[in-house]
């Protein structure tokens, strides 16, 4: 779960990381409110979960707290579009925090390796651009340092890190504290990547994150209670959130055929096979074992909510599932939604003779076999 800048910031304070002072708002009036309290020199910045938000127009600084507040009044429900996201989102929250005077930029994250089965320290003097640039056109300016999570950071190799980094002396002491709290942030809240991109020194030589993103591990989330109300608001696609809501398994891919099947390894082969017909899959649904008529509906609807799907698969193996249980929610929802694109479907096994006879007569094409399934829909999806 990615968490917002805003969520990640107050994360990282907790352990000593020097962050802006600031606060979060989705209302304008507030935002000129906290504006002023800081003194009107303020960033004003985009909450929301894409990469790139500065060259999106989303991160912007001000001189006064009017000019502040008429650019949070802007922001606050637009749609903002980035290269790494050309679909776009939609943003819930401004933060606005004072501004960093930036001297220099630095990146500094701990992730996980899973190569190595420990963490790994990246430092870099190139801060402020994105690192894979940096990897790509500079690859020496990356320091890396992996973490024995048994043993911890160890005090002289981190030290050396630093060093090895060439980040100005004045601010080795606390490069090597931050990162001291990164780690320990990293191991206590269950994160799987933490990243500040940049790390600003001030001209006065303080160090202090002006930006940060965290991402807890999922399967951690049970032991962190606190974010449990906002795991929609950090879903990155906005048929995800609601596909969180509803509690449904749903991925989007961002191609053409829409998927909706049973049991997680049925639904890969199903993205697979229409990748083999020559198509590209829209999204990843499980409806999961057992369905009832409503939820199939409800996952159908889903599916349907993006404008980009011209075809409809369903591959279903009714195990505890009753096919004819999940032919009824696909008629359900065709009924509501009135469906106008071509929709094939493989299914076998619990009640398929009553899941194909309730299928009968209706705009749902059967096919015998997975591969004729996704040959056929992705003939006429893309026809
Ligand atoms: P991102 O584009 O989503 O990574 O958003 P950032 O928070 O990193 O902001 C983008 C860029 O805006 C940064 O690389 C900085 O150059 C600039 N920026 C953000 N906050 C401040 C600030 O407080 N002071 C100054 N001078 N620049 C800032
Ligand atoms: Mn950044």
């Amino acid at each position: 779960m990615k968490l917002h800048e805003y969520q990640s910031k107050e994360l990282l304070s907790k352990y000593g990381v020097p962050v802006p002072q600031g606060d979060v708002t989705s209302d304008p009036a507030e935002a000129r409110a906290i504006a002023e309290k800081l003194g009107g020199k303020v960033v004003v910045k985009a909450q929301v979960l894409m990469g790139g938000r500065g060259k999106a127009g989303g991160v912007k600084l001000f001189e006064t707290a009017a000019d502040a507040a008429n650019f949070a009044k802007d922001l606050i429900g637009k749609r903002l579009v980035s290269n790494q996201n050309p679909q776009g989102m939609i943003v819930d929250k401004v933060l606005i925090a004072e501004t960093v005077d930036i001297a220099k930029e630095f990146y500094v994250a701990v992730l996980l390796d899973r190569a190595t089965q420990k963490l790994l320290v990246m430092l870099s003097v190139e801060g402020g651009m994105e690192i894979e640039e940096v990897a790509e056109k500079n690859p020496d300016a990356i320091v890396k340092l992996n973490v024995d999570p048994a043993w911890g950071l160890c005090d002289f190799e981190l030290r050396k890190a630093v060093k090895d980094a060439n980040l100005p002396k004045e601010a080795h002491s606390q490069m090597v504290s931050m990162i001291k709290q990164l780690v320990k942030a990293y191991i206590e809240s269950d994160a799987d990547m933490i990243e500040i991109n940049p790390c600003a020194l001030t001209p006065e030589g303080r160090l202090i994150a002006a930006d940060a993103k965290v991402s807890i591990d999922d399967n951690a989330l049970f032991r962190h209670k606190e974010y449990a109300g906002t795991t929609s608001d950090s879903a990155e696609h906005p048929i995800e959130a609601e596909a969180v809501k509803r509690g449904i398994a749903y991925v989007n891919l961002g191609g053409e055929v829409g998927i909706m099947g049973n049991g997680a390894g049925l639904v890969m082969q199903s993205l697979d096979e229409i990748n083999a017909a020559g198509g590209k899959p829209a999204n990843f649904l499980d409806v999961g074992g057992g369905a009832q008529a409503e939820r199939v509906k409800a996952c159908v609807e889903l599916v349907m909510m993006d404008q980009n799907v011209k075809g409809l698969f369903i591959n279903i193996f009714g195990g505890i599932t009753r096919c004819d249980e999940v032919a009824k929610g696909v008629l359900q929802a065709f009924d509501e939604l009135d469906v106008k694109i071509p929709v094939v479907a493989r299914i076998e096994g619990t009640a398929a003779e009553e899941g194909r006879k309730i299928l009968e007569g209706s705009r749902v094409i059967p096919a015998a076999t997975v591969q004729a399934a996704a040959a056929k829909i992705v003939e006429l999806a893309y026809a």
